[in-house]
């Protein structure tokens, strides 16, 4: 570029990045990034370099490393990949976990359900969290209430994986199990649990191709659709919750914001009363057993 007089200023090498500027200070890197939101370059580029965006927006000097490493989120971004796959973690409530495309990212109406589930029980000694994907409210339930037995199960083998990393990462026990639901369950559980937690997928199948092209394309779409209606995972779980909750135990579950008054009629034994979250969107199911 002939006028760019700046000079290295570390001992790394000049770089002509893919946009034609020659830098290797942080500011100016920022600025080279065109159609990505402002806010989404700056968490790429903390990712690239593990430093916080005041510190590079005021102005470092990177290594190639960093810049290479930045090109390649920017790139994968540009890919529509979730930014949280390129982060690579998440924060949940007290916890944070490691997210891939073998797990849905947890959302904030999620964080709602674990804020709802620490005041639903008084001291729950047995919790389940079903459909657990990344391990999130089963761990951050742990975390909560470190004397309750926590115990997780997923459909996907994917998603095993990496919720017993999440949790012996975070350096909390939960027993997650592969399988469909209450199956892998030990059945000394049937009647005792005090608490029953979900996020199942709840979405119908005609929903997948209006998603956002980066939730569409690059999340589990196991985790996201149940079925030509939506309803068929919570279905399930409302016919055979009621056999797993001890009495007086409590069951929160995700639900579409479209199936408000269907859920609640599946969870009519269980009292199914709906919840709206933050954005007035009907989103939770919540029931208990009779005493
Ligand atoms: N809330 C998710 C979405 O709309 C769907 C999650 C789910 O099906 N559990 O992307």
């Amino acid at each position: 570029m002939a006028n760019d007089n700046r000079q290295p200023t570390t001992d790394g090498p000049i770089r002509t990045t893919d946009y034609g500027l020659r830098t290797t200070n942080s500011a100016d890197l920022l600025r080279s990034i065109p159609a990505l939101p402002d806010h989404e370059v700056r968490r790429l580029l903390e990712a690239a370099t593990g430093r916080h965006w005041t510190s590079l927006i005021l102005g470092v000097d990177l290594t190639t490393g960093e810049i290479v490493a930045f090109h390649s989120f920017v790139e994968r971004r540009r890919a529509d990949e979730p930014l949280q796959y390129i982060e690579g973690i998440v924060p949940f409530g007290p916890i944070e976990v490691a997210v891939d495309q073998r797990v849905l990212v947890p959302r904030p109406e999620t964080e709602e359900l674990y804020e709802i589930a620490k005041v639903a029980v008084e001291s729950p000694l047995v919790i389940v969290d079903l459909c657990t994907g990344s391990g999130n409210l089963a761990i951050a339930l742990k975390h909560t209430f470190p004397a309750a037995t926590i115990y997780a199960t997923d459909i996907s083998s994917d998603a095993v994986e990496l919720a017993r990393e999440n949790a012996r990462d975070a350096g909390l026990d939960v027993t997650v199990l592969l399988g469909d639901l209450f199956d892998p369950l030990p059945d000394h559980l049937r009647g005792r649990i005090d608490l029953i937690v979900s996020n199942p997928p709840y979405l119908a199948v005609a929903e997948l191709a209006d998603l956002p092209v980066d939730v569409r394309d690059h999340e589990p779409t196991t985790a996201l659709v149940a079925g030509p209606i939506g309803d068929e995972v919570l279905a399930t779980i409302a016919e055979a919750g009621s056999d797993w909750l001890r009495p007086g135990g409590v069951i929160i579950c995700e639900i579409s914001e479209f199936h408000g008054p269907a859920i609640a009629d599946r969870f009519a034994s269980l009292g199914g009363e709906i919840k709206r979250d933050l954005f007035g969107k009907e989103r939770f199911v919540i029931g208990a057993a009779p005493q």
